[in-house]
């Protein structure tokens, strides 16, 4: 496994492939098991939730998301995994379903990192996507993180990034502290 170079929105050259409208990944390809390591390798080296492939420079309809592990706290101060992290691989994902009504998010992305904005998501999405296999799936009205990250990362796919999103530019500032739990980037 490698951890890849993140492309950025304030570099140029890179930002060309960020703005593409990625193609469609044909399947089966016996290389994505391999790139796919690659992301969430890439993907936890930055502290991620999520990650597309244009922004490790690859122009395909492919990305990844982590829920991280839910852990509890308890009485004694000792702490107990409630839920394991779980892992999402998309290829080629079609939100086909969403709520209509939007929330507001503290969101981020890596590849603009450290700066933070709200932006505005719809609370829960129905996504359509294939496996490595090539069978395809449905997931019914993520929402939370999860909902949230198939949002930006569908977007990376079609080229639009979190900052054309954001409707108050005032918002997006750069947080040069530890992150807080509620921003999340992807
Ligand atoms: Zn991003």
């Amino acid at each position: 496994m490698a951890i890849r170079r993140v492309f950025r929105i304030d570099n140029e050259e890179d930002k060309k492939i960020l703005k593409t409208n990625c193609r469609p990944v044909k399947l089966p390809d016996p290389g994505l098991k391999r790139l796919v390591a690659d992301m969430f390798e890439t993907m936890h080296a930055n502290n991620g939730v999520g990650l597309a492939a244009p922004q490790i420079g690859l122009p395909i309809r492919l990305c990844i998301v982590e829920l991280p592990p839910e852990i509890e706290e308890r009485e004694d101060g000792t702490t107990v995994v409630v839920a394991p992290a779980e892992q999402f691989v998309l290829i080629n994902p079609k939100i086909v379903k969403s709520s209509g009504e939007e929330v507001l998010r503290e969101e981020g992305c890596l590849s603009l990192p450290g700066w933070y904005g709200q932006v505005p998501r719809q609370t829960w999405v129905t996504v359509e996507f294939q496996d490595l296999s090539g069978k395809w799936l449905r997931l019914r009205r993520a929402d939370g993180l999860l909902g949230w990250a198939i949002q930006h990362e569908v977007d990376h796919l079609n080229g639009i990034l979190f900052t054309e999103r954001i409707r108050d530019l005032s918002t997006l500032r750069e947080v040069n502290r530890v992150p807080q739990d509620n921003q999340v980037a992807a």
